[in-house]
């Protein structure tokens, strides 16, 4: 399990229960863009030939901890509140 790096909250991602499903993706991007757009979201979810997924956090992530609130499959697991 890999944890993302700490500023509200944090986020473990055990990425393997990832169902490609990018419901996380467009709940970051309808925060920032209104819309559902990959480029501007905030998370990124890249589904391999072999189906492997891969997930990371761009910079601009500030974890608010949507996406893990909205990920179905338990891939995004919100941990305790941080001071910033
Ligand atoms: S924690 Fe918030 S800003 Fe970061 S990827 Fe998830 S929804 Fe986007
Ligand atoms: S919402 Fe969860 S299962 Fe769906 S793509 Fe994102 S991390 Fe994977």
């Amino acid at each position: 399990m890999v944890y993302a790096r700490e500023k509200k909250t944090s986020i473990a991602v055990d990425a393997e229960r990832c169902q490609g499903c990018l419901i996380c993706v467009m709940r970051c991007s309808m925060r920032f863009d209104k819309s559902f757009n990959p480029e501007t979201s905030r998370i990124r979810v890249i589904i391999h030939f072999d189906r492997s997924p891969e997930i990371h956090f761009t910079e601009e992530c500030d974890k608010c901890g949507i996406c893990a609130k909205h990920c179905p499959s338990g891939t995004l697991i919100l941990g305790e509140k941080i001071a910033v």
